[in-house]
């Protein structure tokens, strides 16, 4: 393509493509192949929560939301957060409604990190946050998680930690690898933040998508990092709704109103019929209380067809993704497998080097199992015959 005014338009992200997702989903769609690739359920959503859209669409509720979200889903999550983890928010001052948890970390990093501040970001790390935080003139300060079971090394945190640490992303259950945090590392992270002015990004969009009795070490349960932290939550995890794109913000009230200060002029509001059908729909607690049992199911369904396939992984602790290693079948690159996979054999995935600053290729593959029955058979089949 010929330059558009010659050296006057410098790309913002020079070193970041188009995100995998996109390239990955497009690649699945173009060969006809089943999409293990971007996580969203294939399987239908509640019937009752259509209908509770539909029947406030037809009330009339079509018009601007307030800036911070309908106040009914705050109250509700307020509730929520108090009876799960004992936190305490307020509906109209430190919770937000977000246009999906994207936008609540994009915002939650464009409010509160300067120009040449440090951010901590453990890799692999969901594809998002870096490029908020180089957005702001800031720099990523990558901590590698230590494989085979991806857990944070804490003495490598102490060491990264400087005068310009401004903010530490935290993300349990971990996409892309499925481990989660446990409550000694939380006992580590206070240690780390305590006496300092470092804030932390709690991704927490898996927070019901977690296995084997483990509790979610939610940020919101102690209080002493609550009051330096953003949350961030997803109705599209949560209730299989990723095209809705809704999720929430949580913070003190200092940080929330840096939060709403870019998010006004970001998105202002979110799609009023679809908060007032979500408040509904959360209200009941049976509405969320079986997802870990469901989606361990799928885990488990899945992991038991590949048995004897020569893709081998550790169960996800939680998430809806499981990463197999392949390196019995080939020693190629992760991003040309999966690349090849789609093409020949129709199953696509996503390599997990791409979450990282650098190639590190652990030859291993990310696979969502939030599939119906007949969608992972067939997958699994393909992964058996490979
Ligand atoms: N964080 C993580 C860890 C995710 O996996 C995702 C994507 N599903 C998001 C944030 C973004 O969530 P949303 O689709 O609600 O924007
Ligand atoms: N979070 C989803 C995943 O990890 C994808 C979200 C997106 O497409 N941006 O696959």
């Amino acid at each position: 393509m010929p330059e558009l005014f010659p050296g006057r338009l410098q790309p913002k992200l020079p070193h970041v493509g188009t995100t995998i997702f996109a390239v990955m989903s497009r690649l699945a769609a173009e060969h006809g192949a089943i999409n293990l690739s971007q996580g969203f359920p294939d399987f239908p959503i509640a019937d009752g929560l259509i209908e509770r859209v539909r029947h406030y669409m037809k009330k009339g509720f079509n018009q601007y939301a307030p800036m911070s979200g309908m106040q009914t889903l705050r109250e509700v999550i307020s509730e929520k957060v108090e009876s799960l983890y004992g936190a305490c928010f307020h509906p109209e001052r430190e919770i937000n409604i977000t246009a999906g948890a994207t936008q609540g970390l994009f915002t939650a990093i464009q409010s509160v990190v300067q120009k040449g501040d440090e951010v901590i970001v453990f890799q692999p790390a969901y594809d998002s946050y870096v490029p908020a935080v180089l957005l702001n003139g800031a720099v990523p300060v990558f901590i590698d998680l230590e494989p085979p079971d991806f857990r944070i090394d804490w003495k490598k945190v102490r060491a990264a930690v400087t005068e310009k640490t401004r903010m530490i992303v935290l993300n349990t259950p971990h996409n892309p690898t499925g481990s989660v945090l446990s409550e000694t590392d939380i006992d580590q992270l206070r240690e780390v933040v305590r006496g300092t002015d470092i804030i932390c990004l709690s991704d927490e969009v898996y927070e019901h998508i977690i296995f084997d009795g483990r509790p979610h070490q939610s940020i919101l349960r102690h209080p002493d990092l609550t009051e330096r932290s953003f949350a961030v939550f997803s109705f599209g995890k949560t209730f299989h709704a990723t095209g809705w794109k809704t999720g929430y913000v949580l913070a003190p009230e200092n940080l929330m109103a840096e939060f709403r200060s870019v998010h006004q002029f970001t998105v202002y509001c979110c799609n009023t019929p679809i908060q007032l059908a979500l408040a509904d729909f959360l209200r009941d607690k049976d509405n969320y209380t079986g997802i870990p049992d469901f989606y361990q199911s799928k885990r488990d369904y899945f992991l038991d067809l590949i048995q004897t396939s020569r893709f081998k992984g550790r169960p996800a602790e939680g998430s809806y993704f499981q990463i197999l290693d392949y390196s019995a079948v080939t020693d190629e690159k992760d991003t040309d497998f999966a690349v090849r996979m789609t093409r020949e054999y129709g199953v696509a995935s996503i390599p997990v080097s791409v979450f990282y600053d650098r190639p590190v290729d652990n030859h291993v593959l990310r696979f969502c199992f939030a599939k119906q029955k007949e969608t992972l058979d067939r997958a699994a089949e393909i992964l058996c015959a490979i």
